[in-house]
């Protein structure tokens, strides 16, 4: 009797993983897709939470993919291990904040103890020879494959024919000339295999698939750090930053204003855990105040939120201040204009 191949599929959502997981399943090996959370995840949360993308169906791409293609999906949690690479990345960080050569050896690594603890054979992921500039040039690819522990047992389905033989071909798990031979960062070769296998609907790669490859996301952490005076973040820390318009009109304070109804409803979570301002007197956004603040600065907070409302254009609007200890007071307040709020003020 012939023993099937196991294989551990990183799932990520995108098209490419999607691609190569089809590839080897075609080629009759029994495949278990990882998909890893780092909480910088695009997929699934602002989605989620913006009132304006409320037409789009609300999916976490990696179980759609893995429902799509039959397989069983793993979501494993490395929220806490990520910290480390994110600040002190051991091979730098790509355009923004994006680890990426550090971020795939710890996925794939993680892939690899997954494969380990239940006795599977190979892993395999939908990189792509020269897709990306920082973690899939031909130089870096060993890197990966060498960090996360797997050396000659991790497949590139979709650019195997352009590397090295990997174990699982050599060991004839997998048929070599049924691999790709995909490179570049066109994505059509990409579509048309998809076309081929008959995939719709799949996620569109624009944007990326995590939040550090984003320059604006990127700045607003870059001064989180800066004016927490350290280099460090907990999950609500880097989940707020996702959310809002981040106004930095002092040093010592910064305001996040919610852009929707969405965006009021999940800011809402955080009121007590923050000084908050809302309108009183005109539907208006929550607005969350992180840091330390006097009568002067909650006073300048107060007719920037009456600017972001629906009283914008009256002379006068109430905004409501309550504290973390729940106690709240009304001002009255003209709103600025959007001239009197200083560009550099937006993060
Ligand atoms: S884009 Fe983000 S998730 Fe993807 S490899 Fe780079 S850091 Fe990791």
């Amino acid at each position: 009797m012939t023993v099937r191949a196991r294989a551990v599929s990183l799932i990520s959502g995108g098209l490419d993983s999607m691609l190569a997981t089809k590839m080897v399943l075609d080629q009759g090996v029994d495949v278990v897709g990882i998909n890893i959370y780092t909480g910088f995840c695009i997929t699934g949360h602002t989605q989620a939470i913006r009132f304006k993308h409320k037409e789009k169906p609300k999916r976490n791409n990696a179980l759609w993919v893995a429902d799509q293609l039959g397989v069983e999906l793993h979501i494993l949690d490395v929220v806490a291990e990520y910290k480390d690479i994110v600040i002190h990345p051991k091979h730098g960080y790509g355009a923004h904040l994006n680890p990426c050569l550090d971020c795939k050896g710890l996925m794939v690594r993680k892939a690899r103890e997954w494969m380990e603890r239940h006795g599977f054979d190979f892993v395999l992921t939908g990189e792509v020879l020269g897709q990306r500039p920082k973690s899939q040039l031909k130089s870096k690819l060993p890197i990966v494959a060498r960090d996360s522990g797997t050396e000659d047992l991790l497949l590139r389905p979709l650019s195997a024919k352009l590397l090295r033989p990997t174990l699982p071909e050599r060991n004839g798990w997998v048929d070599r000339d049924r691999l790709g031979a995909i490179s570049g960062r066109s994505r059509r070769g990409q579509i048309a295999l998809a076309k081929a296998y008959g995939f719709t609907g799949y996620a569109q790669p624009a944007g990326g698939c995590c939040f550090l490859t984003d320059a604006n996301y990127s700045a607003k952490l870059r001064d989180f750090w800066r004016y927490r005076e350290k280099k460090d973040y907990e999950l609500d820390d880097i989940m707020l930053l996702k959310v809002g318009r981040h106004l930095r009109p002092r040093p010592h304070f910064k305001m996040i204003i919610a852009r929707d109804e969405g965006e009021n409803r999940f800011l809402q979570g955080y009121c007590r855990r923050f000084t908050h301002l809302t309108s009183d007197s005109h539907p208006g956004p929550v607005v969350l105040l992180d840091g330390e603040t006097n009568d002067e600065d909650v006073a300048l907070a107060a007719r920037v939120t009456a600017r972001f409302g629906k009283g914008r254009d009256e002379q006068e609007v109430r905004v409501r201040v309550t504290a973390m200890d729940g106690s709240a007071r009304i001002m009255s307040v003209s709103p600025w204009s959007s001239e009197q709020i200083p560009e550099d003020w937006y993060l």
